[in-house]
């Protein structure tokens, strides 16, 4: 099925430090729904949405964290302001009621772009436990 194709693809999608679409994004070569933005991240409306709200919160520079897995301690300032723009990204889009943040990392948890981000979903009712 559906699932099992992108989570294939996903894992075959390995982090080879390559530059990601994220890029083009970032440098605004490719259009996307931009829904907040500072000096340090980008926020955009995913294109294949798995919610009524589902947003990208990710770091302008990725220096080196193309996934979680591979954060080291100089990234604690930005992974703080990771968290605090997916915050003001719920507030903006109107999901403080509930709302879920997800980092996928690396093959097995299907990770397929290369370049840290966090999953902002919201918008109904979300299920637990996640697949
Ligand atoms: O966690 P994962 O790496 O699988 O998430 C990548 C996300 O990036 C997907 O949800 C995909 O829909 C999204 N994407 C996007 N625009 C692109 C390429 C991917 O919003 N051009």
């Amino acid at each position: 099925n559906n699932e099992e194709a992108s989570a294939k693809a996903a894992a075959a999608n390995a982090d080879s430090g390559a530059p990601t679409i994220f890029d083009k994004i970032i440098a605004k070569e490719i259009p996307s729904t931009i829904v907040y933005e500072d000096e340090k991240v980008l926020a955009f409306r995913d294109v294949n949405p798995q919610a009524p709200v589902h947003v990208l919160v990710i770091p302008k520079l990725r220096d080196g964290l193309t996934q979680l897995g591979k954060a080291e301690v100089r990234h604690e300032q930005i992974l703080g302001q990771l968290l605090y723009a997916a915050r003001l990204v719920a507030e903006k889009e109107g999901i403080l009621d509930g709302f879920r943040v997800v980092i996928n990392s690396g093959p097995d948890a299907c990770q397929s772009v290369y370049h840290l981000h966090l999953h902002v979903l919201g918008g109904r009712q979300m299920k637990w436990p996640p697949g």
